[in-house]
């Protein structure tokens, strides 16, 4: 069922149920002000009738009423009444007193006789519901005599009914009117939903240019709209980077395949004698080692940027930096590079360094940093590796001495295949994903990398972990 229609039964049936109390509690109080009106009437009449036409003794009726009838005027209209002696036996009557029991209720005669007054409703004779006051006349605390006026309820009844039958029609009406202005409503408000579901259709993987319209009411759609859109920029700037990490890539894929095939090519040209098969088949073999680890760092790239499988445990980081350190230190023997720890390195006894995370991974990181302060940084340099807590943090430092990155460069290099010029030689470069890996890493673990630099003088590369 479409929102448009389930708000409108909603909101109808919720209308209709507020017609329905409403109408109830209208029509009983209607009811209760229309009797009280009655009792009201026949009380007053009745006191009335008392006084003019108890009188103890053979009074003709008729001029009693007649009395009564001059005293009250048209508020005597359309009433009845009688007299009836303290046994209950009737006396005198108007002739509209038609039909009432001939003789009065016990109750009624009970309470006369203790004094007090009874309302009661009685059948007339032709069945019509009437309303009767009995009013017992007191002289000297007895009881003398005993005054009965009553009054026709079919006037009552009929206006009652008369507002039944309004209500009856009304409501019916009114509730029609109601859903058709909610449904009219709901279709208004949800129309702007429907223009954005269909231009959310049209927006594909291929075109994530196009944008939802907003009508800058700020209101909910409004505010929908536009989170679509911000989601839309992501996604659009997400897959211009696949894009471009697809071309780059292929692009660095293409180079050792074309060397590797210019080799093999040239070998092929003519008979070789066996050592120049074997030289051939060497430089080719480096060109496939490139092309592996090429591939590999690919690998590792959309792997630690997905997160995936990152096997959660407890890591010590000591003893990852000394082991990462035991390895640059064999890749520097012979150079003239120095490798140190920091004077300030954790000594034995300090609180161990803990992170959760997966060691082999973190291990990556941190060599890919340090290969690369090994890489930029010449003779007599410096290559220097710290570790240290930070309030929650566990930062690990690699300083070097080396040639340093410009400013501007300092974010770039995080990106996938960016190498700057000064270290273009392939000879010493590498694909240019070793940061962009080392970074994805330490995000995957909850951390961040970032670089620090001042170019000739060298840098600084800190990763920060939360600890465990
Ligand atoms: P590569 O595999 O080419 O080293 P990286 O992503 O590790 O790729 O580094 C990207 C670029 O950042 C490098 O080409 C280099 O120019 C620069 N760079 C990285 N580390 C340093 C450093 N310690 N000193 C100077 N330049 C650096």
């Amino acid at each position: 069922m479409k929102i448009r229609t389930r708000l409108t039964l909603w909101y109808t049936a919720i209308l209709f149920a507020i017609l329905v109390v409403i109408s109830a509690l209208s029509y009983s109080l209607l009811r209760w002000s229309l009797n009280k009106d009655v009792d009201d009437s026949l009380l007053a009449v009745g006191q009335i009738v008392r006084d003019v036409g108890g009188i103890p003794g053979p009074a003709p009726l008729g001029g009693a009423e007649a009395l009564v009838r001059e005293i009250l005027g048209p508020e005597f209209y359309d009433k009845f009444f009688r007299l009836v002696d303290p046994d209950g036996q009737p006396r005198a009557r108007s002739p509209f007193f038609a039909g009432a029991a001939a003789s009065l209720s016990p109750a009624a005669l009970r309470n006369a006789r203790r004094g007090a007054p009874t309302f009661e409703t009685v059948a007339l004779r032709d069945g019509a519901p009437a309303r009767v006051i009995t009013l017992p006349v007191l002289r000297a605390g007895r009881v003398v005599e005993i005054v009965q006026v009553g009054i026709p309820l079919a006037r009552a009844h009929q206006t009652l009914a008369h507002y039944l039958r309004t209500l009856l029609i009304l409501v019916p009406v009114g509730l029609l009117l109601a859903a058709a202005g909610g449904a009219l409503t709901a279709r208004a408000a949800l129309a702007r939903i429907d223009t954005m579901s269909r231009t959310a259709r049209r927006i594909s993987a291929e075109d994530l240019a196009e944008r939802l319209a907003r009508d800058g009411t700020g209101d909910e759609l409004d505010h929908l709209a536009e989170t679509l859109n911000e989601m839309l920029a992501r996604l659009e700037a997400a897959f211009a980077e696949i894009r471009r990490f697809s071309a780059d890539a292929a692009h660095e894929l293409r180079t050792p395949l074309t060397a590797l095939r210019g080799g093999l090519e040239v070998a092929l040209r003519a008979e070789r004698t066996a050592p120049q098969y074997r030289a051939a088949l060497a430089s080719s073999l480096d060109d496939v080692e490139r092309l592996v680890r090429l591939a590999e760092d690919l690998l590792l790239l959309t792997r630690s940027s997905a997160g995936a499988e990152a096997k959660a445990a407890p890591v010590d980081l000591e003893p990852l930096v000394l082991d990462v350190l035991d390895t640059a230190l064999r890749l520097a023997a012979g150079g003239a590079v120095t490798v140190r720890l920091a004077d300030a390195f954790p000594r034995a006894g300090d609180a161990q360094l803990t992170v959760t995370g997966e060691a082999m991974a973190l291990r990556r990181a941190l060599l890919n940093l340090v290969e690369n302060a090994l890489k930029y940084t010449p003779a007599g340099g410096t290559v220097e590796l710290a570790l240290a807590r930070e309030g929650a943090e566990g930062v690990i430092r690699v300083r070097d001495t080396g040639v340093g990155i410009a400013a501007a460069d300092l974010e770039r290099i995080f990106d996938p295949f960016v190498r700057l010029d000064a270290a273009r030689a392939r000879a010493t470069g590498g694909a240019g994903l070793g940061l962009a890996i080392a970074r994805s890493i330490v995000a995957a673990h909850g951390g961040t990398l970032a670089g620090e630099s001042a170019p000739g003088r060298g840098s600084v590369f800190t990763i920060r972990l939360p600890l465990a």
